[in-house]
């Protein structure tokens, strides 16, 4: 069955005292006190001190205090095109439905990309080409090819689902390169409803789930948007 919408995406695990774990990471480098006493403190109460700190440490490149905080997604809905591009991030962890061991019983899902969606006629024959495939992989298992060979003719618009973590420096890293318009419309969606699901939770992470342009203030791609300066002007 064809499907029309982008990622869906839930935020399933992160730690309970982001902020509070953040800031005790910050502070054990430069003080005389133990971390349990600064996570103790009264200072780890207030949310306005702790990130007037962490900003300060984590702007000044020391990126290790934000690698202590691991989150979780569950994710469907979305290409293999596109979850092919979201595992070239090698500090993430992922657990991908199997073309081996799920076979398709059915037409499988896949994804249609708006450009196309958009146009009736080539829509049309991208329905009429994802009909073939999945007639042509079911006669193929039904007459014993193994799914793990079948799925050689499955298109890269077939959808997939997964678990993917990661720490929060690498959420920071996805989201400066794949928010950028430069990025592919599907992973962009993906990666802002990632980030929009953490940030419900962690309202104070808006300020870095950017695309890398509103961080450094200027752009450095070749085919600009033109939302910012370009480097060095
Ligand atoms: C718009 C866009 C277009 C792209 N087009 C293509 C393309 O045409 N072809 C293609 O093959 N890829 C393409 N990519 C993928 C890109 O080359 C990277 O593989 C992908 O974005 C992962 O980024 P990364 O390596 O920075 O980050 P991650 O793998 O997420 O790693 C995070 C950071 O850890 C460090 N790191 C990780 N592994 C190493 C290592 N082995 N050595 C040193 N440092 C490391 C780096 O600092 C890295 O930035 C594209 C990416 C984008 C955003």
């Amino acid at each position: 069955m064809a499907n029309d919408k982008y990622a869906q995406v839930r935020l399933i695990s992160k730690p309970e005292n982001i902020l509070k774990t953040i800031y005790t990471a910050c502070r054990t480098c430069y003080s005389s006190d133990s971390p349990l006493n600064i996570y103790d403190c009264d200072s780890a109460q207030d949310t306005e001190k702790m990130l007037k700190l962490i900003n300060k440490v984590v702007s000044s490149g020391h990126y290790s205090t934000i690698e202590h905080i691991q989150v979780s997604f569950a994710i469907s809905n979305i290409s293999r095109a596109c979850s092919h591009q979201l595992v070239r991030h090698r500090l993430m962890s992922f657990s991908q439905k199997s073309q081996r061991y799920v076979k398709e019983k059915e037409q499988f899902d896949y994804i249609i990309p708006d450009t196309i969606e958009n146009n009736t006629e080539l829509k049309q024959k991208f329905e009429e080409l994802m009909n073939k495939i999945s007639d042509l992989y079911i006669e193929f298992t039904k007459k014993g090819i193994p799914a793990e060979d079948a799925r050689a003719m499955l298109p890269n618009a077939a959808s997939t689902s997964m678990v993917a973590s990661l720490n929060l420096r690498e959420l920071i890293h996805l989201a400066n390169l794949r928010l950028c318009s430069r990025a592919q419309k599907e992973i962009r969606i993906l990666v802002k409803r990632m980030c929009d699901e953490l940030i419900k939770e962690e309202p104070w992470l808006k300020d870095y789930l950017v695309p890398k342009c509103e961080r450094w203030g200027f752009c450095d791609e070749d085919k600009s948007c033109g939302r910012m300066p370009l480097k060095g002007q």
